[in-house]
């Protein structure tokens, strides 16, 4: 993984000594000596990371790093807060002005690549996630004022400990804010886990009755928990599992003796970070949806058809099985239109729409092929079965009224459908296309109200 580091030291040893450092690990790294220089760089050279010693004349650590937070531009860069200090107040001021992580003088070689590894590997995730959130809004799909963040996030935590003194502890320190849960076994941890719904996980690994590294590394694995942070707590010291657990994708840690302020502040910044994520990741989801989606109807629309026509039959193909293509068109819509206005138009397209979705099967792809041509595709599906499906749906048309919202209360329509079928030759999803609209267009000239399927 190659990654720009931007390294903020008021010390010109320091700098040269992590520029080494990562430059021997393929890092490309990029140097300030004061905060000011710091933001500076950060507008020039967009690192992906920043690595900032907390005490330099002038602007210090923190407030360089309120500010990098502050500002929506910077505020995903991961900042690790490189310090001489190791009072658990500093680290709790370092997490209030945003921090990402800590790294301690003298810096620990293991622990630098591992943090800044995991740190680049996540913003990378992000970005990806956030450029196509951008897509979305600037195509209209989303929202943009929706990003507020919930500052103080509460979430469901679930410990898992088997010293009930500690558990106790963890309970007393985060059961005011959070819905706290504990368990104490293996087994019971994968369950709970599985069963969903944790915000975050507290692995203590001074568990007495199982390895709490195995642990960490099998939840990892669970699909349900993919999303989950997870924060383990280690043994002062204890750096060997420290890593390994950072190299299994564990997000954060803290250290015992814990402290109760650093505690709090870990678990609200993992809070911040999984929503975020999520929110991230629905919007991307929703945006998705709706360019695959026809605004009107619900249906999908013809661009999603046509880039699943193409699956379906390579599918078809492969499988050797019939494939059938039904598409239908309302007669004389025009006239419905000019008699009733559009906004009824609309509404009989919605509810032909609801009628197409009642006649089909689960595994059918119903979508809005036009203005009032709709087109099922049914996998699995011969031209017999289709034709009488698509009957079925034709007489359903023309025998109940649409109810629509204005006078006369209800109105008749009927439709005209065209039948095509692939046998699982290797049709191209063009030809069976003109099949079935040679097929309609016959049901049209020969009177309308009538099922036509493709003979070939
Ligand atoms: P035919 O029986 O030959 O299909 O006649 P038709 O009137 O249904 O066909 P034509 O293609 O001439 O007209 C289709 C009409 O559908 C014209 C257009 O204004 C209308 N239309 C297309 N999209 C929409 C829509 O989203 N809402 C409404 N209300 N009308 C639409
Ligand atoms: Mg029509
Ligand atoms: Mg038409």
């Amino acid at each position: 993984m190659t990654a720009r580091v931007l390294v903020v030291d008021d010390i010109l040893a320091n700098v040269k000594l992590l520029e080494a450092k990562l430059s021997a690990e393929y890092f490309e790294v990029v140097t300030a000596y004061s905060g000011a220089e710091a933001l500076k760089r950060i507008e020039e050279s967009i690192p992906d990371i920043v690595l900032l010693d907390v005490m330099m004349p002038g602007m210090d650590g923190f407030e360089v790093c309120r500010r990098i937070k502050a500002d929506p531009k910077t505020a995903h860069l991961p900042v690790v807060m490189v310090t001489a200090l190791d009072q658990p107040s500093d680290r709790v001021a370092g997490l209030e002005a945003g921090a990402d992580d800590f790294l301690t003088k003298p810096v620990d070689d293991p622990a630098l690549f591992s943090r800044v590894r995991s740190l680049v590997r996540l913003k990378m995730m992000t970005d990806e996630l956030r450029m196509r959130e951008t897509t979305g809004q600037n195509m209209g799909l989303l929202d943009p004022t929706d990003t507020l963040q919930d500052a103080n996030p509460s979430g469901r935590v679930l410990i898992i400990e088997d010293r009930p003194e500690s558990c106790a502890w963890f309970a007393s320190a985060l059961q005011q804010v959070h819905q706290f849960s504990a368990v104490d076994t293996f087994e019971e941890a994968l369950v709970r886990v599985r069963g969903g719904d944790f915000d975050l996980i507290i692995v203590s690994l001074g568990v007495r009755g199982f390895d709490g590294l195995r642990l960490c590394s099998q939840l990892r694995s669970i699909p349900e928990a993919r999303h989950v942070p997870i924060l383990v707590v280690v043994s002062e010291g204890d750096r060997r599992k420290l890593n390994q657990a950072l190299e299994m994708g564990v997000n954060d840690y803290l250290t015992r003796p814990v402290d109760r302020n650093e505690l709090v502040a870990r678990v609200r910044t993992q809070l911040r970070k999984k929503r975020y994520a999520d929110r991230l990741r629905r919007n991307v989801q929703l945006s998705l949806e709706m360019a695959i989606t026809d605004q009107l109807t619900g249906l999908h629309n013809r661009r999603y058809m046509a880039s699943h026509l193409e699956n379906l039959l390579a599918g078809a193909a492969r499988s050797a099985k019939p494939l059938a293509f039904v598409i239908m068109d309302i007669d004389f819509f025009k006239s419905v239109n000019d008699s009733h206005g559009h906004d009824v138009g609309d509404e009989v397209l919605r509810e032909f729409a609801k009628r197409i979705n009642a006649n089909i099967r689960g595994i059918d792809l119903a979508c809005r092929y036009g203005g009032e041509e709709f087109v099922v595709v049914m996998p699995e599906t011969d031209c017999g079965f289709a034709y009488a499906v698509a009957e079925r749906l034709r007489r359903s048309i023309e025998t109940t009224p649409i109810e629509i919202s204005r006078a006369p209360g209800k109105i008749n329509i009927t439709i005209s459908i065209g039948i095509a079928a692939s046998e699982g030759d290797g049709d191209s999803a063009e030809a069976l296309l003109r099949r079935a609209d040679q097929a309609l267009y016959s049901a049209k000239r020969t009177g309308r109200n009538r099922v036509v399927a493709d003979a070939a």
